[in-house]
This record gives structure tokens, sequence and C-alpha cells, in this order.
């Protein structure tokens, strides 16, 4: 991928991370996401174009309101970089090294910059107010099906992964009464299952449960206690999520090879 075309899209991301970070906090507050100009969420003032550039604006602001002169978290510029480069990794994951671009590598594209985006929603959301929105992760899970059934996987091999991912959550949250985990873990299973399909999401739940006692045991030793109820789990669900969207393929073919096992 040539240094502009690569620069050209950092930039899209950044700018949709920006969106996705006033998402989160329209959806918070019960805004229309869609409609509306973004404003201070500390004095009001409607922001104009210079204040909304990805990541630069933060930056020349030196991280404050222009109008009221309040902080402005670095969260912001942390998600445009972030989303930035998760839309620059989709692009070179889906070409593969490949020059050529036709219309099933647009479709790929954009169906990786989708999940993406959702993803990160549920990331911030997750972290911040500690909750899954059904009314976010549904949607996006018939949504995701529909774009894996146009890209070709077999309906059936969806099915499955929708029942394994909503299934394997829906258990624990019966067994443990719902202290383990939270109801809306049980609908990013389904979303993760749609979104990646049967071996991919037992690779992304693999990876969250890896990272999650690795971190939790490190946040453990520092004393940090009750890591649980700071770190909630659909953040590393939706970071593995992520991870195995983009680099799964490659992890998978690596283990075939390893075991001889077909995934
Ligand atoms: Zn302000």
């Amino acid at each position: 991928m040539s240094p502009v075309l690569a620069a050209f899209i950092f930039a899209f991301g950044a700018s949709m991370g920006s969106f996705l970070n006033a998402s989160v906090y329209r959806l918070r507050v019960g805004e229309n996401i869609l409609s509306g100009r973004s404003h201070c969420p500390n004095c009001g003032h409607r922001l104009g174009a210079l204040d909304l550039v990805p990541a630069l604006s933060w930056l020349m602001l030196r991280g404050r309101c222009r109008y009221c002169r309040k902080e402005i978290s670095p969260q912001y510029l942390m998600v445009e970089l972030a989303v930035g480069l998760v839309y620059v990794w989709s692009a070179l994951s889906v070409l593969d090294g490949s020059q050529y671009i036709d219309q099933m590598t647009v479709a790929r594209l954009v169906y990786f910059w989708f999940v993406g985006s959702l993803l990160t929603v549920v990331f911030l959301y997750d972290l911040k107010y500690m909750l899954i929105l059904p009314k976010l992760v549904v949607p996006a899970g018939l949504l995701a099906a529909a774009a894996n059934l146009a890209l070709g996987i077999p309906w059936t091999s969806l099915l499955l992964a929708v029942a394994l991912g909503a299934g394997f959550f829906a258990l624990q949250f019966v067994l443990s009464k719902g202290r383990w985990i939270g109801g809306g873990d049980i609908y990013l299973g389904g979303f993760m299952g749609a979104a990646l399909g049967p071996s991919k999401l037992l690779l992304a739940l693999f990876i969250a449960y890896v990272s999650g006692a690795i971190i939790g045991s490190t946040l453990i030793a520092m004393r940090h206690k009750g890591w649980r109820s700071e770190i909630p789990f659909g953040t590393f669900l939706s970071l593995a999520t992520l991870v195995a969207l983009l680099w799964g393929d490659g992890v998978l073919a690596w283990y075939s090879g390893l075991t001889g096992l077909a995934l």
C-alpha cells in the first residue's frame, strides 16, 4: 500500500474515531447520534470546523476547550489515533500484500471498518460506564451476519457461531446467577459469533480470557483489589474480537500447519 493511500485512510479513520467518541457520549446522555452539531460538554459552545480536526485540534489546543479552557480528556486524542491505526491495519489485512483492488476487497474492507468501529464504541462504553448496550450490539450483530452471508460464509456456520458465543456467556450467567458476567456479555457473545464465525470466535474467547487473566493477576499483584469491578470484561472481549478479525486467518493457518488440524 502506498504511503499516500495509508495517510489518507489514517485521516479517514481518525475522523471516524472523532465521530465514535461523540457517539459514546451521545448514547450516554440520550442524544441522537447522527443529528446535531458537536458542542463542548462543559460550556455548551458549538464546535467549529477548526475544533473538530481529528487529533490535530486536540494537540493544537493542548487538550482544552477553545472557548471555556476546560480540559478535554486525552481519551479523544487516543481514540482518534487508535481508530486511524485500526482502519489502516484493516486495509493491510484485507489487501494482504496485493495491489489489486476489486469489489470483493472493498466490501471486505468496509465490513472490517464497520466491525472495528462498533467494537470501539463497545470498548469505550463498557470501560467508562460498565455497560454493554443490547440496542447497539443486537442490530450490529444482525448487520454483521447479513454482511458475512453476502461475503460467502455459510449460514449454518454463522448460526453455530452465534449460538456458541451467546450460549457460552448465557451458561456462565445462569451458573453464577449473574455474578461473573453481566447480561450484556451474552449479546456481545452473539455479536462476536456473527462477526467472526466459529473458528475465529474461539480464538477471540481464548485471547480475551488469557489477556484478562494476565492483566487481572498483574493488578492483583500490584494490590489493586477488586480489579474485576474496575475493568469490565466487555473491554477485553471487544479488543480480542478486533485482534481475531484482523489477525485471525493468519493465526488459524499457522495453528493448522503446526497441528495438522483443519479449522
Ligand atoms: Zn467549553
